[in-house]
């Protein structure tokens, strides 16, 4: 019988009639079919126009007959097979220890071979490379684009006493993968992990490591630029070859990688060589020079590699005649100073056979979510206009505010419910005051759209708050033209010139408003950032570094032998991966472990959670679609059209704001939708009976 309804659901599909778009066929009125739960339908988007509480019902039933994912080898098996093998991937380097203090042996993994394992445990991942490579086909002359990102974390609770297990993790992945691979997780490698207490011991710290690094990605056994990495798939090979297209950390990260004096050094922007730090007192002697406050893109001067390579060997030399008593320590001092590097001979810059083949000042990127959500621009304009309004509204009221019932998106239900905390007495300082905003940057990400509401409902307009409000208000834009380029419902190039001109706008407000006191280079690099999204195909970021962590961070809590911790750690990480990539479908993914089918629609496949581009929509998600707002009441995935959820849309009532409307869920009219094209709203929050407010960034 299934085979009967299968070959009709084909014969229908081909002959035209089933238009995946409104209406059902011509034949019969939606309203005057019969709906019977048993009966076998040709297409699932007949599910649309069944009343409600037969559809309910058969959402019931498929909840009610979950069946387990289909995992066809044991994950026990799989685990021992890969920890066996990944002893064939690893490298060891031996590191001396300043002031005499020894030798450390590093256990890494090499990230050529580490590319092919992982490919060759999951076939799926070999695939997206085939494709990949169909697409834009790579040669030694035509190489793809490495994305290294870095950056530290503290695995565990902070206060649980395992700072010694504070550690710097290394990830990469293709450019040339694409958008829909980069933001998932499963598909980036983490070939090295470093505890930070022995990275700052070796001699050369981080830059050292991260250049002997690089030195084998590119230039080992089986570097990306010399041999090449074989990639199999069905039986067939092809070689990959790479440069360096983008490396990122946070500010702090990349002044440690690239042994910089960073931002608060005389020359505090690594991209553009006539930056100077505020109140540097050197405008007048340096003309043609801009402190960090400076709002003219047009005047900044972007430098090449080869000015950073003269700085470098400046440097090198004033060591030499230093080191020689020729040069006072003073002096000295001072040309690293205004060099803005500090000399090691075996940091990056000064890795010569480094310099030739990578472009360091294409590949120089600034982590927006760090710059700008991390004692940031939005920091300063949050607490600042807060103290403006503080007849009207204060960190008291805006707790209050979001201890309200707000629900979130699923994906960030847990962090959303503690978002009060930012606000809350917790985060004073030691007199009881608050002196600044103390929170990560996603608690900001989640917070700004919900106190931004707040504000534009509580605070009056008046002309002494006017500069201040419009700064606030520009900022929040800035964040939010991010937002839409990440979700990519504007292009980068739009997202660029709107960004930039935003940009210009709201530094002279700020300035208006407040002055330079708070200006700090953070502000600048934004216009760095402007820059690297004309650059880029899509905006890459520290949050998916900060997923990444979660894969380390389960073994690095739990292994507690230090000899040979990088190892235990890296094999088990290696394990979380190829089991998170047996999930992987396409762009797309399903995140339950358990799934739900029906035998009246053999090609679906039904569940409670999906991640589509990187975006987790979950059963009872409020989300936006063709600017309506509906809730989710069953995702899945079909065969061969890809992933849909059903939503229950909702009535608008009224616009509040911008940003924030209210609406009525009348669950009336049921949509399937391919789920890529919906949009998650920020919170929404029940007023009364079916009325709800929604809150969009
Ligand atoms: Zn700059």
């Amino acid at each position: 019988m299934q085979n009967v309804a299968t070959f009709a659901f084909k014969e229908f599909g081909s002959s035209g009639n089933f238009v995946c778009d409104q209406s059902l066929p011509p034949c019969m009125p939606a309203s005057k079919r019969q709906f019977h739960t048993e009966a076998l339908f040709s297409d699932i988007r007949e599910l649309r126009d069944v009343p409600r509480d037969k559809f309910l019902q058969f959402v019931r039933t498929l909840h009610d007959n979950p069946t387990l994912l289909d995992n066809p080898a044991s994950a026990r098996r799989f685990k021992q097979d890969l920890f066996h093998r990944l002893d064939s991937v690893l490298v060891s380097d031996t590191f001396a220890l300043q002031n005499g203090g020894g030798t450390f042996t590093l256990e890494s993994c090499d990230p050529g071979e580490l590319v092919q394992l992982t490919c060759l445990c999951a076939p799926k991942l070999a695939q997206l490379y085939w494709s990949a490579n169909a697409e834009k086909s790579c040669s030694r002359d035509r190489p793809w684009r490495a994305i290294i990102g870095f950056d530290e974390f503290l695995p565990g609770n902070p206060t649980g006493g395992q700072h010694s297990k504070k550690t710097m993790c290394v990830y990469f992945n293709f450019v040339e993968l694409g958008h829909a691979t980069l933001v998932e997780s499963a598909t980036w490698m983490c070939p090295l992990i470093i505890p930070t207490e022995i990275e700052t011991s070796v001699e050369g710290e981080w830059s050292r490591i991260l250049a002997d690094f690089l030195q084998r990605f590119f230039f080992g056994p089986t570097g990306f630029l010399t041999a090449g990495v074989a990639i199999t798939y069905n039986g067939q090979s092809f070689v990959l070859f790479a440069t360096l297209g983008i490396i990122m950390s946070d500010g702090d990260g990349l002044r440690k990688a690239f042994n910089w004096r960073g931002a608060g050094s005389m020359r505090p922007c690594f991209r553009h060589d006539n930056i100077l730090r505020k109140n540097s007192g050197l405008l007048e002697q340096l003309p043609g020079f801009y402190e960090v406050s400076h709002p003219v893109p047009a005047d900044f001067n972007l430098r090449t590699a080869d000015d950073l390579f003269d700085s470098a060997d400046k440097v090198e030399a004033a060591h030499r005649r230093f080191q020689t008593g020729n040069l006072g320590v003073t002096l000295f001092g001072n040309i690293c100073k205004s060099e803005s590097l500090n000399y090691h001979a075996l940091a990056l810059p000064w890795r010569l056979n480094l310099r030739s083949t990578i472009d360091w000042y294409g590949c120089f990127t600034y982590d927006w979510a760090h710059s700008m959500l991390q004692d940031g621009p939005l920091n300063v304009e949050v607490f600042q206009y807060l103290k403006v309004c503080k007849n009207f509204v204060y960190f008291a009221e805006v707790r209050d505010w979001l201890l309200l019932l707000w629900i979130f998106p699923a994906a960030y239900r847990n962090k959303g419910y503690l978002l009060w905390k930012i606000f809350s007495e917790w985060r004073q300082n030691k007199d009881g005051e608050h002196d600044k905003l103390h929170c990560s940057a996603s608690e900001l990400l989640g917070a700004y759209a919900l106190v931004r509401l707040l504000l534009e409902m509580r605070v009056p307009d008046a002309p002494e708050r006017r500069a201040a409000k419009e700064s606030f208000l520009l900022c929040c834009k800035l964040v939010d033209i991010i937002q839409a380029a990440k979700k990519r419902t504007m292009s980068m190039l739009e997202a660029a010139d709107l960004l930039e001109a935003t940009l210009i706008e709201y530094l002279a407000k700020h300035t208006e408003a407040y002055g330079d006191a708070h200006i700090r280079p953070k502000f600048h690099w934004l216009f760095d950032i402007v820059e690297q999204f004309r650059r880029d195909e899509m905006v890459h970021d520290q949050f998916i570094i900060e997923r990444l962590h979660l894969r380390i961070k389960p073994p690095a809590e739990k292994v507690d032998n230090l000899r040979r911790w990088e190892r235990s750690v890296l094999a088990e990480a290696l394990n979380h991966q190829a089991q998170d990539l047996k999930l992987l479908q396409g762009p797309c993914h399903i995140l339950d472990n358990q799934v739900m089918h029906s035998p009246q629609f053999p090609d679906a496949t039904f569940c409670k959670n999906i991640r589509v581009m990187g975006m987790h929509l979950s059963v009872r998600d409020v989300v936006f679609w063709q600017d309506r707002v509906g809730e989710i009441v069953l995702c899945g995935h079909e065969q061969p059209d890809g992933f849909f959820v059903f939503l229950e849309l909702w009535d608008e009532i009224e616009v509040m704001t911008d940003h924030a409307s209210t609406w009525r869920a009348t669950s009336r009219r049921r949509a399937m939708v391919d789920a890529l094209e919906v949009e998650m709203v920020c919170a929404w929050r029940q007023l009364d009976g079916d009325k709800y407010v929604v809150v969009r960034h």
